[in-house]
C-alpha cells in the first residue's frame, strides 16, 4: 500500500537544533488556519522532533487585521477565531505542556518581522507550520524562509489542510491536475483506497517545557490575556467595518450572537458535531442534503475553515461508519455522498495550488474575462444583497446569510446563479460579498463554487444550464417552509404562489391578493434574462 501522509517541505536540513544540555534547542509551532491540537501535522512533528532532541517548544498566533480586512474576512469568522484561541491555549497547556502566544500583528509583514525578532531574541532554531494555498499567504512563507535562511533557521511546512495534498492527484497520461471534478473525485477515491490514511498525533513535550516567548509587544500570554486581546482585536475590526458602506444593512451584532449560539468554539465542540452527525443525519444525507429547512448537513465547514477539526478525522470516521454498516461493500449512497463533499473541499485547494494565479480574482477560463460583458449595477447589486429581488428562494436565502452568517449549499448554488445568470453582474462582487459574510468563508471553495456557478471555472456542464429560482424553490422547498421562515412578509401565500414568477406577479400587482406585503415583484424576468447570458456566453469573443 501506498502512504498518503503529509510530506514536510521547505525543510533545508540544518542541524542546528541538535540537543546540548546546556544549550536545549528551542523549537517554535506556529498556528494559522489549523487551530487544534488534534491531527495536527505540523504539530505532531514539532513534538516528535523535541522530544527526540530534547527540545523546548512554544507556540504562536498572530491576530491579522490589516490582513482581514485584505482578504474580506467576515467578522462572524474573526470572532470564532477569537472565542478558539483561548480553547487551543488550555488544550496545548493541558495536553502537552506548551505556552501559546497570541500577538496582534496587522499585516503580513509585520508577522515576518516579529518572527524574526522572537527568533533571535530567544535562540529558536526551527519553525514549523502547516502549508497555506493562497498567494498573500504563499508570498509571506517564502520571504520568511529567505529571511530566515540568513540566519541558518529553519522553517518547515507540512501539507495538512486536504485529505490528500495537492499535487498527489493527477492525469493519469501526466502530472497535470485534473479540470473538472468527476475524474479527480474517482482517482481521489482510489487512491484513498489503497492508501493508509494517518492521523498525526502529537505527543506531549516533556515536562520541564515551562518556556514562555520573550520579549514580545501587543501580545497575550495566559489564557485570560489571550481572550480579552482577542476580544478587543474583534471589537476593533467591528468598529472598522461598521464605517463602510457594504455593511450598513446589516445587524452586526445580531449575526454575531446567532454565530455565537450556533458554533460554540473549539475542537471538542467541532469533533462531537462530527461524532453527531455521523451517527445521525448522515444516514439520510443524499436526499436531505438538499433540503435547507431541514438543516440535515454537518455544518462542520466553520470548524473546517479555521481548522478546529481535521479533514482526515472526517473522511476517516465516515469510512468506518461504511465499513460498520455494509462492511466491504462501499455503496451506501449517503455515506459516499458526504465523502464526495470532503473531496469538493480538497480539488478546491488542489486547484488553487495548480492555478495561483486565482487568487487575483482571475476567471478559471480566462476568455470568460474578455468575453462576457458582466454587469456593474450597483443598484441591482444592492437589491441582491438585501434580498429584495422579489424572488422568494434568493431573498430568503440572503437574508438568512445576513442574519446568521450561513447559507446552505443549494441556495449558494441559486444566488450565485441568480446574480451572474439573471442579473449578469460579475461573479466577482458576490464572491467578495460571500466572504464578508460567510462564517466558513474560504477563497479555494468560495472562489471554486462562485466560478462553478458562473459558467467561469471547472464546471463541466454547459453554460446555458441556468438554474430557474421558482422551480429551485419547488423542488428543495416544497412547503415553502424555508421562504416563510427569512421572509414572514410572505408567510400567507400559498406555496404554489411563491414557486411561479408569473403567479407572483400577479398576486403582488397594485391589484393582487398580496399587493400590501411591501415585497417587491421579481426584479427580472427570469426566462428573458437566461436567453440574454446565453447570447453573451455564445458570441464570438
Ligand atoms: P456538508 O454538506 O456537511 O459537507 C461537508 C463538508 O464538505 C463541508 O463542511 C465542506 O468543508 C465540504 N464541502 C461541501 N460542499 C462543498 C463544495 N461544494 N465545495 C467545497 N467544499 C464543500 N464552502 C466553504 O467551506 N467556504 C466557502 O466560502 C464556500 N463558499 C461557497 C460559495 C458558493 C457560491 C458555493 C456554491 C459553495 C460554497 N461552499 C463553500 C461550499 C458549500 O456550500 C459549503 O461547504 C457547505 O454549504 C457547508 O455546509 P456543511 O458543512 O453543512 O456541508
Amino acid at each position: 500500500t501506498a502512504s498518503a501522509t503529509a510530506n514536510p517541505t521547505d525543510c533545508n536540513d540544518s542541524d542546528s537544533g541538535k540537543a546540548t544540555s546546556a544549550n536545549p534547542p528551542h523549537y517554535l509551532m506556529w498556528f494559522r488556519r489549523d487551530l487544534r491540537v488534534h491531527d495536527n501535522t505540523a504539530l505532531a512533528a514539532i513534538c516528535e522532533r523535541a522530544n527526540e532532541d530534547n527540545a523546548r517548544v512554544s507556540a504562536i498566533f498572530f491576530l491579522t487585521p490589516k490582513q482581514w480586512q485584505a482578504h474580506d474576512t467576515s467578522l462572524v469568522q474573526v470572532d470564532h477565531i477569537a472565542r478558539t484561541l483561548p480553547i487551543l491555549a488550555k488544550a496545548l497547556q493541558e495536553q502537552l505542556n506548551i505556552n501559546l502566544i497570541v500577538q496582534v500583528c496587522p499585516s503580513f509583514s509585520d508577522c515576518n518581522e516579529a518572527l524574526l525578532d522572537i527568533c533571535s531574541a530567544n535562540h529558536i532554531s526551527a519553525i514549523m507550520a502547516n502549508h497555506e494555498y493562497e498567494g498573500n499567504e504563499i508570498d509571506r512563507d517564502e520571504q520568511l524562509t529567505e529571511q530566515l535562511g540568513k540566519s541558518d533557521i529553519e522553517f518547515v511546512r507540512w501539507h495538512d489542510q486536504c485529505i490528500l495534498p495537492p499535487q498527489t492527484i493527477t492525469t493519469n497520461d501526466g502530472d497535470s491536475m485534473y479540470q473538472v471534478f468527476t475524474p479527480f473525485y474517482k482517482k481521489w477515491r482510489h487512491t484513498l483506497e489503497v492508501s493508509e490514511i494517518q492521523m498525526h498525533e502529537a505527543p506531549a513535550v516533556s515536562d520541564n517545557n515551562n518556556v514562555t516567548l520573550e520579549p514580545t509587544e501587543n501580545a497575550a500570554k495566559t489564557v485570560a490575556e489571550i481572550e480579552s486581546l482577542s476580544t478587543r482585536a474583534l471589537e476593533d475590526y467591528q468598529e472598522q467595518l461598521q464605517s463602510d458602506d457594504s455593511y450598513q444593512h446589516l445587524d452586526m451584532s445580531a449575526q454575531l450572537e446567532h454565530a455565537r449560539d450556533a458554533y460554540p468554539a473549539g475542537e471538542t465542540a467541532a469533533c462531537q458535531r462530527l461524532e453527531d452527525f455521523i451517527t445521525e443525519d448522515i444516514n439520510n444525507y443524499d436526499v436531505s442534503r438538499d433540503v435547507p429547512s431541514l438543516h440535515a448537513t454537518s455544518q462542520l465547514s466553520a470548524y473546517l475553515t479555521i481548522g478546529a477539526i481535521s479533514p482526515r478525522l472526517c473522511y476517516l470516521q465516515a469510512n468506518k461508519a461504511q465499513e460498520k454498516l455494509h462492511g466491504n461493500d462501499s455503496d451506501n449512497n449517503d455515506i459516499n455522498r458526504w465523502i464526495s463533499e470532503l473531496a469538493w473541499r480538497d480539488f478546491y485547494r488542489h486547484v488553487l495550488d495548480y492555478k495561483p494565479e486565482l487568487i487575483r480574482h482571475q476567471a478559471y477560463k480566462h476568455e470568460t474575462d474578455t468575453k462576457i460583458n458582466w454587469s456593474y449595477n450597483t443598484d441591482d447589486f444592492n437589491k441582491w444583497c438585501k434580498g429584495m429581488t422579489g424572488v422568494p428562494l434568493v431573498d430568503a436565502a440572503m437574508r438568512c446569510l445576513n442574519a446568521t452568517g450561513f447559507m446552505h449549499n443549494r441556495l449558494r448554488m441559486v444566488t450565485a446563479m441568480f446574480l451572474t445568470k439573471d442579473l449578469l453582474i460579475d461573479w466577482r462582487w458576490g464572491e467578495r460579498y460571500f466572504m464578508q459574510q460567510l462564517i466558513d468563508g474560504d477563497f479555494a471553495s468560495n472562489n471554486g463554487g462562485w466560478q462553478w456557478s458562473a459558467s467561469t471555472g471547472t464546471d463541466s456542464a454547459p453554460y446555458f444550464r441556468i438554474m430557474n429560482p421558482f422551480s429551485q424553490a419547488k423542488t428543495h422547498d416544497t412547503k415553502g417552509e424555508f421562504i416563510k421562515t427569512w421572509l414572514p412578509e410572505l408567510k400567507d401565500i400559498p406555496a404554489t404562489i411563491l414557486h411561479s414568477e408569473e403567479k407572483m406577479r400577479k398576486a403582488l400587482s397594485k391589484k393582487g391578493d398580496f399587493a400590501d406585503t411591501g415585497y417587491p415583484v421579481p426584479m427580472v424576468e427570469h426566462k428573458a434574462a437566461r436567453l440574454l447570458t446565453i447570447a453573451e456566453f455564445k458570441k464570438e469573443g
